[in-house]
């Protein structure tokens, strides 16, 4: 891979960083720019709240509640190595207003003979609106990662001012945006009015003038630091997971499962397969309980289905605290 070369316009020190990077972060004093020189006057970061042992504890935590993890994992899981990731987002506040002029068909129902109307006669009718909406766009910015990072919905209270030492006092890796800011700003833009277009489209049938007119209101090149853990749980295979060093939560983690629960799962699994068999067997054959069997049927295939899926899953994630 070629790199670039560039001199950071804060301290002067030469950088080389991937030609794709768009918001470069100088290493020695912590000033983002853009190639061309520019510095980012919004450079914000989540603060850290956790510390990697913390985030472990944290993580164990929140896998004994997991379907199929040991009762003892505890006892037994082990840290094997960790890492903590800045990663880049843009989060942009859109105010869009759009007015409209438009045309909606309205039915008309003529000669009701019971209960049923004999004619329906369609016009369109003029509607004209403004629809108001202010979003915050949330994106990631980086080179392709993991999708449970890509789509994180990042907390945006409590960020502050990206600083470099505390990343350093991490030895945290900072990964740099490769959208330029201009184009983040477009994206929220054209998010934001595909929103509001897709609410009017509701409403009428036919748009005939727009008028539109969008703000950013705020704008922001965000942070977030992310632990990348390993750990082992027993055995020799060593699982992954990801936590947010600023909030604890658990962007994913592979579930160590023990031997006994998948062989337990499987036979449970089994086993509603057999009622759901049953349940269609007495459908076919006894007429008379027909709706019992079909009962029988559809409640034990969801149940396998359940048990399969919760107890087989590779990776769990936490929902947002
Ligand atoms: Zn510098």
């Amino acid at each position: 891979m070629k790199m670039t070369q560039l001199t950071c316009p804060n301290c002067g020190a030469n950088l080389s960083v991937h030609p794709s990077d768009a918001i470069i972060t100088c290493e020695y004093c912590g000033t983002s720019f853009e190639p061309g020189g520019e510095r980012m006057q919004k450079h914000y970061a989540m603060k850290v709240n956790f510390g990697q042992n913390e985030a472990f504890d944290t993580l164990k935590a929140y896998l004994v509640k997991v379907p199929g993890v040991s009762n003892d994992l505890a006892s037994i899981i082990s840290f094997k190595d960790g890492n903590m990731t800045y990663y880049p987002y843009w989060v942009t506040n859109v105010k869009g207003i759009v007015s409209y002029v438009g045309r909606d068909r309205k039915a008309t129902f003529r000669d009701k003979v019971k209960r049923r109307y004999s004619s329906i006669s369609w016009e369109w009718v003029d509607e004209a609106g403004r629809e108001e909406q202010t979003r915050q766009i949330r994106q990631y910015a980086g080179p392709a990662v993991r999708r449970e990072i890509m789509n994180y919905p990042i907390a945006t209270r409590g960020r502050r001012y990206f600083n470099l030492k505390e990343a350093q006092k991490y030895t945290a890796n900072i990964v740099f945006s490769r959208i330029p800011e201009d184009q983040a700003k477009q994206q929220a833009i054209s998010q934001t009015r595909q929103m509001i277009m897709s609410r009017i489209q509701k409403e009428t049938e036919q748009i005939d003038n727009v008028r539109e007119s969008f703000t950013v209101t705020d704008h922001a090149y965000v942070h977030v630091p992310i632990y990348s853990i390993r750990f082992t749980a027993g055995g020799g295979k060593v699982y992954e997971a990801a936590l947010d060093a600023s909030n604890g939560r658990v962007l994913y983690s592979d579930i160590p499962r023990t031997t006994g629960f998948k062989l337990k799962a499987g036979f449970t699994t089994i086993l509603w397969f057999v009622v759901a068999a049953a349940g269609g067997v007495l459908m076919i054959f006894l007429p008379s309980f027909f709706y019992l069997g079909l009962g029988l049927l559809i409640i034990a295939l969801v149940l396998a289905l359940m048990t399969l899926f919760l107890s087989f899953r590779r990776t769990a994630a936490e929902s947002a605290r």
